[in-house]
Order: C-alpha cells, then sequence, then structure tokens
C-alpha cells in the first residue's frame, strides 16, 4: 500500500507520517525532507532547490520527480510508502502514478487532512524541527524538551525553519490554492481520496486516519 498525506502547509502532514511509520509497516518520503538534505549538503542541485524554497515557491517539476524517482527505488522492499507534501501538482501526480506502476506499485489510498488558514499560520510560527531527525514539534502543542536536546534522536539541533517566516507561509499558502489543491480533484475522480478533520489532539487526528485507511493498514 502506497499513500498521499496531502493538505495545506502546516496541516500535519509529517507529524502524522512519523506516527505511523512508527506503528504500521510504511516509510515516509518526504519531499521536503529530502531537499533540506540535499541543501545542507552544500551541492548545486542543493542550492538550486534553495532558490525556490526560501521564496515559499514550488521547486520546478522535473528537479522534484528526479528526487522522487531516486528516493523510490532505494525505499526498502515490502514497506508502502507515504509520500508527504508530494505531489504537489497534477503533473507530478501523473509522473508518479507512471513510475510506481513501471515498479508493480500504486497509490492506493490518498487521505487529506483538513486545517483552516488561521491554524495554519499558528502552526507554522510556533513549529520547531529537529535538524538531525525530522522530528517535528510546536512551542505550544508539542513543545521541544526543555535542554534543547531533540525527544526523537538526542541530538540538540531542533531549529525553527527558514520559511516558517510570515512572508514566505504566505507564498506557500498562495502556491497550494494555485497548484495543489487540484491534486486533490485528480484522486477523487480516482475514487481513492478521502479528506477528514485535521484539527484535535495529534492521537485523534491519527485515529482518524488510521479509520480513513480502512482495512488497507
Ligand atoms: P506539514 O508537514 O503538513 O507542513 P507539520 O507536521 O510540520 O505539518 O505540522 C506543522 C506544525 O503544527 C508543527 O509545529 C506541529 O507540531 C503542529 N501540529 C501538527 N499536528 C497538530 C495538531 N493536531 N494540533 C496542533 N498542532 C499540530
Ligand atoms: P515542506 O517541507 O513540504 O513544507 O516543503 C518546503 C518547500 O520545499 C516548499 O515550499 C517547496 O519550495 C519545496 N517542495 C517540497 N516538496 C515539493 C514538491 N513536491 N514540489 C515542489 N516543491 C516542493
Amino acid at each position: 500500500m502506497d499513500l498521499v498525506l496531502f493538505g495545506p502547509p502546516g496541516a500535519g502532514k509529517g507529524t502524522q507520517a512519523k506516527l505511523l511509520i512508527e506503528r504500521m509497516n510504511l516509510v515516509q518520503l518526504s519531499t521536503g525532507d529530502l531537499m533540506r538534505a540535499e541543501r545542507a549538503s552544500g551541492s548545486d542541485l542543493g542550492k538550486r532547490f534553495d532558490e525556490y524554497m526560501s521564496a515559499g515557491k514550488l521547486v520546478p517539476d522535473d528537479l522534484v520527480l528526479e528526487l522522487v524517482e531516486k528516493a523510490v527505488a532505494s525505499a526498502p522492499a515490502g514497506k508502502g510508502i507515504i509520500f508527504d507534501g508530494f505531489p504537489r501538482t497534477v503533473p507530478q501526480a501523473e509522473a508518479v502514478d507512471a513510475m510506481l506502476s513501471r515498479l508493480g506499485r500504486k497509490i492506493t489510498r490518498v487521505v487529506a487532512l483538513e486545517v483552516a488558514l488561521d491554524d495554519i499560520v499558528d502552526r507554522i510560527g510556533g513549529r520547531r524541527v529537529c535538524q538531525d531527525c525530522g522530528q517535528v514539534y510546536h512551542v505550544r502543542y508539542n513543545p521541544p524538551p526543555a535542554d534543547g536536546k531533540c525527544g526523537g534522536c538526542g541530538g540538540g539541533n531542533v531549529i525553527q525553519r527558514k520559511d516558517d517566516n510570515e512572508t514566505v507561509v504566505t507564498k506557500r499558502y498562495q502556491e497550494y490554492k494555485a497548484y495543489t489543491e487540484a491534486v486533490l480533484d485528480y484522486y477523487s475522480k480516482q475514487g481513492i481520496a478521502k479528506s477528514l478533520d485535521g484539527v484535535g489532539a495529534l492521537e485523534e487526528v491519527y485515529e482518524r486516519i488510521r479509520a480513513a485507511l480502512g482495512s488497507q493498514g
């Protein structure tokens, strides 16, 4: 079972993906995390990603798809993939369908987290992430340990993302509305999309996702 966690920036996709991979036979494929890792390596490709990411713009499809193709090819056999933050355009969705089909894989469920803009702004404003393991925190709803170390990996690198500022968040939301929302229609037409309320305690949202996945888990 491959699945997509869908929703606007800050909807809780990464947070829920981390819970799902702990509890189900799944691995997370977050294009944002892959791009941040490439950027941290200092490579030319990472610098190209950064031009778009720091402006809140979508990275061009061809660059994203190259990255996804490599990540899918190296995904552990026998585990389903949770696509997090991908696909973000209809051409990306079409391309990944073709890519997976060549490998005998298929996206069988798309779970869309619905969160209003006010909550998104509040969530992204308070988001903190561990640079080492990607664990996601929120200063009020899920605070990082007081000693500044990450509870997930014990590292000390919990930071605020540089694109989590008001100007860039506004742009990212505009990009979501302009290009990404249509991806949900693409999957709805295939009859595999389910939308659910993304507001509530982490475990409540998790249970809704589990229910939406039904027997597929
Ligand atoms: P996305 O991956 O969709 O951009 P994240 O998982 O990074 O979103 O979550 C964005 C912020 O919202 C983080 O600070 C996270 O701790 C917080 N968050 C996630 N889920 C919830 C929730 N159910 N209630 C309150 N805050 C949440
Ligand atoms: P995220 O970590 O999902 O919040 O993504 C952070 C940034 O990475 C986005 O604002 C985009 O610049 C870029 N990005 C991540 N995933 C994609 C994608 N699938 N397509 C295009 N750009 C992406």
